[in-house]
């Protein structure tokens, strides 16, 4: 008498991926509800077993599912939205402002069943996400039949699911309790990153996730800018830094680790975490080359993932695993590092181990879930096959196969794709739906690249809007008479200031546009020495508002707001015409005349050697104001000993640029 159980799966080649990477051929395995029952040779298995289904295998692969170790499903929906970017930019000029307008449940509950989609046609069974909306992530997920570890993203700044990090770990909190039970879910949290967060907020999502033993997922020194930032600002490299906020405390998935050091890894594996090395997403963004073949000598559970695929472009983990592989090859200048048998285990057992659920699935091992796939061999790129040793079959995998090999997936027992027909997705639906939203935010795109304010306001963060100025710019022979005659008794000095400036003015084809001003100010103490620096950007308007007396003018500055990224961010994300550079030492006065407030600026221009200017400008809200704030420029003027001064109607940057 033989044992009945659901599904018997006969006639196999079965890569088991356990730790000795057994293999049978032919083997069988039975599956009875969600779990492997038995895997072993065929005739053995036969003997003690039939199934309600009996599935014939015709010779085809039989192996644990490929488990996409890190990656953000919904951004199916942005693939292709902006490619050839640095990080920042791609992050911070697209992906955001995008997100922010669209990121919606209903865009992430799409995205993720195409996700779904692609991912089994892949033969992926498991994967570990990170979003927005991450419990819509989790429902899609569910009904396609996947298993997915589901990060909920917190930020230190708002996203589109939450106005603040508290919300964020609120919405968190509940999620993880209802989904903490689910057959195919694993609910975690997600600090996105440690420059996108602080120490308070991964010490308290480290907490949150012990708090009810779930992953904490996130992203560590990605790229090389990431970890100078942080020796700079926190005197030490990032695992360290994450270490002091008790971040390793909880279960770790660590997506990337592309510069770490040894230290690094081995404090890594000390503290149990996983690491999802993402090659294609490294190698796109140039992000660097982690040093896998480190991480596992020590002992590391190094998984593989796709990273979103807004920046792979592609879910393929057949794709990744080949490319972890070469790789590492290429790295270590050795074709023997990183053998096909390896990265398939880093693909699967390795990968599910990284995210904390190796005792659940990654291998073909009774009590396991059955999450397995099937792969043709014999199609032509694929041909012919050794058998001589066990490695040709781990070859033939990880060198020649396609995605497309796969026939069939089953993920937790239950029959998600057969003979290619997926089972628990409606892909046309799917894709209909995805194509209408690309239309729409192509034409979001299309607008806001047609304005520079509307790019600098998609960046996001405070800014000042509109001012007006009334101001006048006077060439001058010498600084000492100016800062002397700010001493009469008509003016009072509210404060006085020193620094050296940097600016960095973009030009664009269209002057309407007005012109962006990149500001470095240096301020600079009694001793000459350099006390902080600031970055400011500012929009000016193109034209002068109006012109009075002795050319005063009154200008219009558009948008002023804090520099938060590197100039040459500015420079890739706004791709100006030209770039004008000018240097100069500031003395700054803000002064009473008359009971109205106006700045003194005396400029020693450098470069270009142009000489000494002085500024003064007062700040002005209506037409009236500005009338009578020119006419007391001019009585300063003339108290400053400057009215017969060459008054420089244009400013430098249209003397520099001879605009
Ligand atoms: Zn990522």
């Amino acid at each position: 008498m033989t044992q009945q159980v659901d599904t018997l799966f006969l006639n196999a080649h079965i890569l088991t991926m356990d730790e000795d990477l057994t293999q049978y051929l032919p083997g069988a395995l039975a599956v009875a509800g969600d779990s492997i029952l038995a895997v072993g040779p065929e005739g053995e298995i036969k003997k003690e077993y039939s199934g309600r289904e009996t599935m014939d295998c015709k010779g085809r692969i039989l192996m644990p599912g490929l488990v996409n170790a890190h990656t953000h499903v919904p951004m199916t929906l942005l693939r292709g939205i902006a490619d050839d970017l640095r990080l920042d930019v791609w992050l911070q000029g697209y992906m955001w402002p995008v997100e922010r307008e669209f990121a919606t449940r209903e865009f992430v509950g799409l995205g993720t069943s195409i996700a779904c989609a692609e991912l089994i046609r892949s033969g992926v069974t498991t994967f570990n996400d990170m979003y927005f909306y991450e419990e819509e992530v989790a429902k899609a997920t569910a009904q396609a039949g996947m298993r997915g570890v589901c990060g909920q993203s917190i930020l230190k700044f708002p996203t589109p699911d939450a106005k603040s990090y508290e919300d964020a770990m609120e919405q968190a909190r509940g999620y993880i309790q209802r989904w903490k039970d689910h057959p195919l879910i694993v609910p975690s949290i997600a600090p996105h990153a440690p420059y996108t967060t602080t120490p308070d907020i991964l010490r308290e999502t480290a907490d949150l996730a012990k708090e009810f033993d779930v992953p904490l997922h996130i992203h560590l020194s990605e790229t090389a800018l990431e970890v100078e930032n942080m020796r700079h600002d926190e005197g030490m490299p990032v695992i360290p830094y994450v270490k002091k906020q008790g971040l390793l405390e909880a279960k770790v998935i660590a997506a990337h680790c592309v510069h770490i050091d040894a230290g690094e890894i081995r404090t890594l594996h000390h503290a149990g975490a996983g690491v999802s090395h993402n090659p294609s997403s490294n190698l796109k963004l140039a992000s660097g080359f982690a040093p896998v073949t480190k991480m596992l000598a020590v002992g590391l559970n190094v998984g593989i993932g796709t990273d979103g695929p807004a920046s792979n472009n592609d879910l393929d983990m057949f794709e990744e695993v080949r490319l972890a592989a070469f790789i590492a090859k290429a790295m270590t200048n050795d074709p023997t590092s990183l053998p096909a048998s390896q990265a398939l285990v880093m693909g699967t057992r390795l990968g599910a181990q990284a995210l904390h659920i190796g005792h659940l699935t990654g291998s073909l091992t009774p009590g396991r879930r059955a999450d397995l796939i099937l792969i043709d061999l014999t199609p032509v790129h694929n041909s012919p096959s050794f058998r001589r040793s066990a490695d040709n079959t781990y070859a033939q995998i990880v060198y020649a196969s396609k995605s497309t090999d796969v026939s069939n997936v089953m993920i937790n027992g239950k029959w998600v794709m057969r003979d290619r027909q997926l089972l628990t997705v409606n892909e046309e639906e799917l894709l209909a739906q995805a194509a209408d939203l690309a239309r729409k935010i192509d034409s979001f795109l299309v607008e806001r690249e047609q304005s520079i304010l509307s790019k600098l306001i998609a960046l996001g963060g405070s800014m000042e809007e509109e001012s007006f100025e009334v101001q006048v710019k006077v060439r001058i022979e010498a600084a000492d008479p100016i800062v002397d005659a700010l001493m009469r008794e008509e003016i009072d000095i509210l404060y006085e200031r020193h620094y050296r400036q940097h600016d960095v003015y973009f030009h664009f084809d269209d002057p309407s546009q007005g012109r962006l001003r990149y500001r470095e100010d240096d301020f600079v103490d009694d001793k000459g020495e350099v006390t902080y620096a600031r970055a400011r950007l500012t929009l000016l308007g193109a034209l002068r508002e109006g012109e009075f007396e002795h050319d005063v003018l009154l200008s219009r500055s558009r948008f002023l707001a804090p520099a938060a990224n590197s100039l040459r961010f500015y420079r890739e994300y706004f791709k100006p015409a030209s770039e004008v550079n000018i240097e100069k030492d500031r003395l700054r006065w803000l002064i009473k005349y008359k009971d109205t407030e106006f700045y003194v600026n005396l400029d020693n221009v450098t470069t270009p050697p142009l000489g000494y200017f002085l500024e003064v400008k007062s700040r002005t809200w209506s037409r009236k104001d500005a009338q009578d704030k020119a006419q007391l420029v001019n009585e300063l003027l003339a108290l400053l000993g400057a009215e017969g001064g060459d008054v420089v109607t244009k400013d430098y940057i249209e003397i520099v640029s001879g605009q």
